[in-house]
């Protein structure tokens, strides 16, 4: 193949945000959308995609190995580009928390599983990075299968 030109150009100011999703194929444009036009992030970010997205950060038991490539590229990411404020998004139906065993989590409903896990990482964060401004996020679908995102508190 030869080689592409793009419109798109080289981003050259300083990133101050990682985001952290899931890779579900569903959901893509729905993050590129909530945080480029709704958090006004501009393309500006640095990014992680993986499945589960943050569920990486708390798989110290279950998964000892991921947990820590998790959090080697987090801390990785916000040092190298000296971040200062963090997203996570979980989402509706994500298949990588289908693999995952019961006994990880005080409920087997589905939100509520990925809830504790956002509340794990939150409880992480603040030991490991009290200095980063942590927001959690939980996209889903609604009847006509448009993607609404809501903040997750507590
Ligand atoms: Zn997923």
């Amino acid at each position: 193949m030869p080689s592409v030109q793009l419109s798109s150009s080289l981003q050259r100011a300083d990133a101050e945000v990682l985001a952290i999703h899931c890779s579900d194929h569903r959901f893509q444009a729905a993050f590129y959308e909530f945080l480029n036009l709704k958090l006004d992030l501009n393309e500006n970010y640095d990014l992680l995609v993986l499945p589960g997205g943050p569920q990486c950060l708390t798989l110290v038991e279950y998964l000892p190995k991921f947990s820590w490539a998790g959090w080697k590229w987090l801390r990785y990411q916000v040092e190298a580009h000296d971040l200062k404020r963090l997203i996570l998004i979980q989402h509706q139906d994500c298949g990588w928390y289908k693999e995952l065993p019961f006994h990880l989590h005080a409920s087997s409903e589905p939100r509520l599983r990925q809830e504790e896990d956002l509340r794990r990482a939150r409880a992480a964060l603040a030991k490991e990075r009290p200095d980063l401004r942590v927001e959690f996020y939980y996209a889903g679908w609604d009847a006509s299968e448009r993607i609404t995102i809501d903040e997750v508190s507590g």
